[in-house]
């Protein structure tokens, strides 16, 4: 299967070193630093698998998803091109993978809880893909 390539690990931890934090983080008691800490040690120590997929609607927005419980990120073939949404998204997962969540399993973006975009996972995809944005 193929996996998360050095350089794109490498360009990960380099966003999540840069992005600037907020004071906290909804759904985690734990600092911001302490949970990006974890996700850095995470992505520098383990494997991590992508798996391609064809979503059933070929305009789907959806970057990718990931099954509970599997370590496996599944990313959207169409938009695998979109090397800074990509990355984004294993951010968002990564930090599942290291147990932070943002309550309900729904796509943050379409859900109504403010507090979403202030949990761990969603903050940090959005700050490091528009991060990979600017500086790419
Ligand atoms: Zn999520």
């Amino acid at each position: 299967m193929k996996q998360l390539t050095d350089c794109q690990k490498a360009t990960i931890v380099d966003a999540l070193d840069n992005i600037k934090l907020p004071e906290s983080f909804t759904y985690t008691m734990h600092e911001p630093s302490t949970v990006v800490a974890s996700i850095i040690g995470y992505v520098l120590n383990k494997d991590i698998p992508l798996k391609p997929y064809r979503p059933k609607w070929r305009w789907s927005k959806a970057v990718g998803y990931r099954n509970k419980g599997e370590y496996i990120i599944y990313y959207n073939v169409y938009k695998q091109s979109d090397e800074a949404a990509l990355l984004g998204l294993c951010v968002h997962e990564i930090a599942h993978m290291c147990g932070y969540g943002h309550g309900s399993n729904c796509m943050a973006w379409y859900c109504n809880g403010r507090k979403k975009t202030k949990s761990a996972n969603v903050y940090l995809e959005r700050a490091v893909k528009e991060y990979l944005r600017r500086n790419r």
